[in-house]
């Protein structure tokens, strides 16, 4: 144990994108804050986000903006300034992989017909694409063909430009004891090998999947109960056009697609429901009907030498009475611990917003810092940089 406690106004557990801009929001409010990432940066849900940030459409097309929809219309509001530099943090240098994705159709009329009748309360409108307007990937496909101006950014430039600030008060280490004492929390960790004893006026817990076992440890697992939403991502990678967006048949998203670069070609990432079904089917299985669907889709794109691969994910939220996503973000503080689940990336800032504006005014001899030594936390990687490729038969 180091020989005497870093005295802190707030301890972050958690370097995903909540844990980060909390950090941020935090420091911005003038708290002396620190973070501690078991991993890397990202782990588990931020580095597997397909970066969409999401303005309400898709949770519209059942036809009603409801408050989800509205939720992430307000978040997008949040981005719209920190992406043109107006808003803190200032994120006007971050890496976008594109300013707008398209949704269309692969069969029926009631998911576009329901969209349509939501525009008017989203701040995003879907506005129709005429066939000669249209990307050449899209040349195939027959029916309606819409543009929406939600911005796709690069999960991992974010947690980067996130973090750079704060170098200092990041660190790499394992929460192993974790209490109320008074009205401040002791938390024992282990850095690098080192145990050292943190008081903070207030621990905010944004450990994505690891919240559930840090709830357990401070005694408030019944308090705030998690679910986890299982998914299968697919991968596909080669001589592909850059693809943004949704394939839609009634209310439901057949796949989402995003792109990026990876040596040798461009990357797809393939969520929507085949990722929801993805979980209950083995890989093989899994792949060849991921291939199916994106055929179905995307039938003018050649896919025959494109190779695939796919990944196991867990969403962690707030358990929801009917296991479904909950609507809004999650922010809840139990004597000096606060937790955080954002339910998705675009929700963070405000899920940090909120989380901050629940802190404690700052403790004059609270200005502890991470031990020189301490091991800092590198980034999570991408999925498909860790993949392994085949052609599914
Ligand atoms: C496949 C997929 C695609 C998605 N796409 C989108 C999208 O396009 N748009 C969107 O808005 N949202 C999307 N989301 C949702 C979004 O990614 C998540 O809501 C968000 O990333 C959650 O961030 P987080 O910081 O809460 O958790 P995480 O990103 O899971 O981060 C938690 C961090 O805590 C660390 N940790 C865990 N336990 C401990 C511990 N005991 N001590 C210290 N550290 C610990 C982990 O290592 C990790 O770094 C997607 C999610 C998935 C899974």
């Amino acid at each position: 144990m180091s020989p005497s406690p870093i005295r802190i106004d707030a301890l972050v557990v958690g370097g995903g994108v909540a844990g980060l801009f909390t950090l941020d929001a935090l420091t911005r409010a003038g708290r002396n804050a620190l973070l501690l990432e078991r991993h890397a940066l990202g782990t588990g849900q931020t580095t597997s986000s397909q970066g969409i940030l999401h303005a309400g459409v898709k949770y519209a097309l059942g036809g009603s903006a409801g408050e989800d929809a509205r939720e992430a219309s307000m978040a997008s509001a949040m981005w719209q300034s920190m992406l043109t530099g107006k808003g803190q943090p200032d994120l006007a240098s971050l890496r976008t992989l594109a300013s707008h994705e398209f949704l269309w159709r692969s069969s029926g009329l009631r998911g576009v017909a329901g969209m349509l009748g939501a525009r008017l309360a989203l701040q995003t409108r879907p506005e129709a694409v005429a066939a000669a307007e249209r990307p050449g990937w899209l040349q195939g496909v027959r029916g309606d063909v819409f543009r929406l101006g939600e911005v796709i950014i690069d999960p991992r430039d974010l947690l980067d430009r996130l973090a750079r600030p704060h170098a200092a008060r990041l660190a790499q280490g394992e929460v192993v004891g974790l209490r109320s004492e008074g009205s401040q929390a002791s938390i024992e960790a282990l850095l690098g090998g080192q145990r050292v004893q943190i008081l903070a006026s207030q621990v905010f817990l944004t450990a994505g999947e690891g919240n559930e076992a840090l709830l357990a440890m401070a005694g408030l697992a019944s308090e705030q109960p998690m679910q986890r939403r299982p998914l299968r991502q697919a991968m596909v990678r080669g001589n592909l056009p850059w693809v943004f967006g949704h394939c839609i048949d009634g209310a439901r998203t057949r796949v989402t697609i995003t792109s990026d670069e990876m040596p040798g070609g461009v990357v797809w990432h393939v969520g929507g429901e085949l990722a929801e079904r993805g979980p209950s089917l083995a890989e093989g299985p899994f792949l060849l009907e991921a291939r199916s669907e994106l055929v179905a889709c995307l039938p003018g794109v050649d896919l025959r030498a494109a190779e695939f691969s796919s990944y196991l994910v867990q969403r962690a939220e707030p358990r929801t009475g009917n296991g479904r996503r909950p609507a809004s973000v999650h922010v809840q503080r139990d004597g000096p611990f606060v937790t955080v689940w954002p339910v998705k990336l675009v929700m963070a800032p405000r899920a940090a917003e909120q989380a901050a504006a629940l802190s404690v005014a700052a403790h004059p001899s609270a200005d502890g810092q991470w031990p020189a030594a301490s091991p800092r936390p590198g980034l999570a990687r991408r999925p498909w940089e860790e993949a392994t490729w085949t052609h599914p038969a």
